[in-house]
């Protein structure tokens, strides 16, 4: 099989908007109009029909991915003299979140699938634990039963970072209700995205439903009655309106996105380590990450032919500087920091044609294929 030539941008999201165009133009004319742009109605909706959509008791719009964390544990006490374990490997945000509180991030080391690994989350839990985040990165649920167990054993509070996840799979339930709240980015590169930034948070939780929607409007009770002090983070009307319009598309973008992991799967196994699902989990493939001894050289093989592949991510997290007054060192998560040497992340979204994915596959082949 020969394909022809094709470019193959990493991320390309402007393209999603042709298809959807009318339904998006006539809800934002419709908010334009309405002149109620901050929560309202829309917002109302969205949460609605998000809320529905995983399965929870509640959604709660916020400003962002970050904010969601943050709101979520000032809800349940957490501060100064805390700590809340999350994994090494994610995004920063996991991180400064729970810095940003006062508390401070323990890190336990992940798994082969990038996850966190429960193993690890005992070996972390100190007296001054009360929280345990796990990420749900690349698209996949963190290993749920085995971290609500821990979490019920020592009586902490679990909060997934569902931010990269939406939609996912877990033993029949979806992510954001797994865990005691969920937190999600409609960040522009997540898989549900706004013309901008949005956040949302899922819980069943009836106090921390209330506590939220206090905390995301400057901790007003109504109008004129502040209860506490807190952030103005409110998700906007515009974003909600065109995100109730991709949330219907969600589950096929999803289903698309599954279709390209499969097409990896099949043709990649026998050169590099390709992630799968397991039996009882479906993951919607925010990112599609092998592991390769020889990734830098294969990322700049593929950049020569036109295709975008990254690194997520090229340096874990208790390597930042800002993480420096942590303390940790080179050796103390050696699951993250192998894999931060291996990893390549290959353009997974929903509108790649099956002949950009086959070149890509093919010139993937090619490169092994001229190492020999
Ligand atoms: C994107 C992301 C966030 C932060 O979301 P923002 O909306 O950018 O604040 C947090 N955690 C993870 C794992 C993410 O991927």
């Amino acid at each position: 099989m020969k394909i022809a030539a094709q470019n193959v941008p990493y991320v390309n999201i402007g393209i999603q908007f042709d298809p959807i165009r009318d339904e998006i133009m006539a809800e934002v004319e419709a908010v334009l109009s309405s002149g109620m742009y901050i929560l309202g109605e829309k917002v109302t909706e969205f949460e609605n029909s998000f809320a529905e959509y995983c399965g929870t008791k509640y959604a709660i719009g916020v400003a962002n991915g970050t904010d969601s964390l943050i709101l979520t544990m000032k809800g349940w006490g957490i501060g100064p003299g805390d700590e809340v374990i999350i994994p090494p490997n994610s995004f920063l945000a996991s991180a400064s979140s729970v810095a940003l509180i006062g508390a401070t991030p323990v890190f336990a080391d992940v798994r082969e699938d990038y996850n966190i690994d429960p193993e690890k989350i005992k070996a972390a839990i100190t007296p001054k634990t009360k929280a345990i985040m796990p990420v749900h990165l690349t698209g996949r649920s963190a290993d749920m039963d085995a971290v609500n167990e821990i979490a019920k054993a020592y009586g902490l509070k679990v909060l997934e970072d569902s931010a990269q996840a939406v939609g996912a799979i877990y033993k029949g339930k979806k992510t954001g209700n797994l865990g005691d709240a969920g937190s999600f980015s409609l960040h522009p590169l997540k898989n549900l995205n706004a013309a901008g930034d949005g956040g949302m948070i899922t819980t069943n939780d009836d106090e921390l439903y209330d506590y939220l929607q206090k905390a995301r409007n400057h901790g007003l009770r109504n109008r004129d009655e502040c209860e506490m002090w807190s952030l103005n983070s409110r998700l906007d009307a515009l974003q909600a309106a065109i995100l109730s319009v991709k949330l219907k598309h969600l589950p096929a973008w999803t289903e698309r996105r599954r279709a390209i992991a499969a097409m990896y799967q099949e043709n990649l196994s026998d050169l590099v380590w390709v992630p799968t699902d397991k039996d009882y989990e479906e993951a919607v493939y925010h990112t599609f990450i092998i592991q390769t001894d020889h990734r830098d050289e294969l990322q700049a093989y593929l950049g020569e032919h036109n295709i975008g592949a990254k690194v997520h991510y090229p340096m874990p997290i208790h390597y930042q500087d800002a993480a420096a007054y942590l303390g940790y060192k080179k050796g103390d998560f050696p699951v993250t920091e192998k894999q931060a040497e291996h990893i390549l992340s290959l353009p997974v979204y929903p509108e790649l044609t099956d002949d950009q994915v086959m070149y890509t596959i093919e010139t993937i082949r090619n490169f092994f294929a001229n190492k020999k």
